[in-house]
């Protein structure tokens, strides 16, 4: 059988079910619902193959950042691929595309974030993180410096690593994670978790547990702290005003290493190039991925500052991957950057659509289902409630509210995704304001039916 577009819906569902193994999902129920078929895309809108247009308000997964339908980036993976498909850069070896992008993200990073070591993915990157930090420690002669701190409910991965330094409980329930030496203090979520606390009072008291876990673990065991600027897969978790000083406050207070993991937060969403210059802070390491090439090819990478690169320099680092700074991925990571800069993208974001969005998604609190409504630059969320001003939780027999919330956005024609009773967006940095309009009016309207 040749499989194409062009099959019925039906058959192309059932095939898929039989012999794709999907992410994230219960392989059952999708076999027996059948998933939507996605068979081309334009800007902000999808298509399926019944023809249904569908506005993508989370760029794929958080990452399509330039929207689809770029032919410049076509033309870079063409001309790439034509010249030089593959080469690596282990054992001095190097390429164009791969020097290339090394320095514009040396240009675009803050600080003296001026080094980078490729991957695949951002779970790749993160477990090259692990690497990279324990051996900076042990080439400085503190070996005892292992421990990285994270946070509940961080996503930072699926690898063994990565998954290890996430806070995800169902996927640390598989596989028996996390990895030894990787500890999470809580997350800074005041809606669900903050009591009778003002926000800023929880703001500090988050906050502060990361200096109680560095007393608790011992500073001379503490490798790194590592975070979202803003939590993403956590459900877009925007902290108070008065946690980001504070954790700065303890990082310059110990000698650790500060890990961003800026994989949604980095390229524009925020409004700044990078998440972690939004909420006030320069790391020593950034994980990067998705929006790098805006999911045009698979790439991620750790961007090093200076004296991590000269540590880390000092020694053979004994780690690597096949596809690190894969040509093609690089050039059309450097040509997505280009795109990027001369079409202002970031300012786009900063000072018009996500300004419009900010109004009219923070209007949506004042929908009966909705306790807040949270956003920084392009990611938003809301917390969906029985009773706002209890901030209470849907009865656990009532099913995943998130999860039918999901289904009816998906039924009208909205791609928005659930974590718990949170709802989230993540659109293209380019979505025009008529196109914000669309994505509001289906999420009212989704929102409408489940009352
Ligand atoms: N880090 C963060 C913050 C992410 O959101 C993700 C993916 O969603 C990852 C790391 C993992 O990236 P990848 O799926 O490319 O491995």
């Amino acid at each position: 059988t040749i499989i194409t577009n062009h099959m019925p819906t039906a058959e192309l569902q059932k095939l898929d079910a039989a012999h794709h193994m999907h992410p994230f999902s219960t392989q059952n129920e999708l076999a027996a619902k059948g998933a939507r078929v996605i068979t081309s895309a334009d800007g902000v809108w999808i298509q399926d193959s019944e023809g249904n247009k569908i506005i993508d308000g989370m760029a794929g997964l958080w990452c399509v950042n330039v929207g689809y339908g770029r032919d410049r980036l076509v033309q870079a993976a063409a001309r790439q691929m034509a010249e030089l498909p593959y080469y690596n850069t282990f054992f001095m070896t190097t390429h164009v595309p791969a020097i290339a992008l090394s320095q514009k993200l040396a240009e675009v990073a803050p600080g003296d974030l001026n080094h980078v070591f490729y991957a695949g993915s951002g779970s790749e990157a993160n477990d090259t993180n692990i690497r990279m930090v324990r051996t900076y420690w042990a080439e400085k002669g503190k070996p005892t410096k292992k421990i990285i701190i994270s946070r509940k409910n961080a996503y930072h991965g699926s690898t063994l690593g990565g998954a290890s330094l996430g806070g995800m409980g169902g996927m640390h329930a598989q596989g028996g994670l996390p990895i030894p030496d990787v500890y999470h203090i809580d997350q800074p979520n005041w809606w669900a978790e903050g009591g009778d606390m003002s926000p800023e009072e929880f703001g500090l008291e988050r906050a502060r547990q990361l200096e109680q876990a560095i007393h608790d673990l011992g500073e001379d065991n503490v490798a790194a702290f590592i975070a979202e600027p803003v939590q993403g897969a956590g459900g877009v978790i925007v902290p108070p005003e008065t946690y980001w000083p504070e954790i700065k406050r303890i990082c310059d207070k110990y000698e650790i290493l500060l890990i961003a993991d800026e994989v949604i937060c980095g390229f524009g969403r925020t409004g700044n190039w990078f998440g972690s210059e939004t909420v006030g802070w320069t790391p020593d390491i950034m994980t990067i991925a998705k929006g790098l090439s805006s999911g045009y090819q698979p790439i991620g990478g750790s961007i090093v500052n200076d004296e991590v690169a000269s540590v880390i320099g000092a020694c053979e680092f004994n780690h690597g991957y096949t596809y690190n700074a894969h040509p093609v991925a690089a050039a059309v990571a450097l040509e997505n950057i280009n795109i990027l800069q001369e079409e202002k993208v970031v300012e786009y974001v900063r000072d018009d659509i996500a300004p419009y969005l900010k109004q009219k998604w923070e209007a949506l609190a004042d929908h009966p289902m909705v306790g807040e409504a949270k956003i920084v630059g392009m990611m938003g969320s809301i917390a969906l409630t029985p009773h706002k001003e209890s901030r209470a939780k849907f009865a656990a027999d009532a099913g995943s509210v998130g999860y039918i919330c999901r289904e009816r956005c998906f039924a009208n024609n909205l791609i928005m995704r659930h974590v718990g009773d949170r709802m989230i967006i993540s659109p293209p940095l380019v979505i025009t304001r008529a196109e914000v309009d669309v994505l509001i009016e289906r999420a009212v309207k989704s929102l409408d039916e489940g009352m």
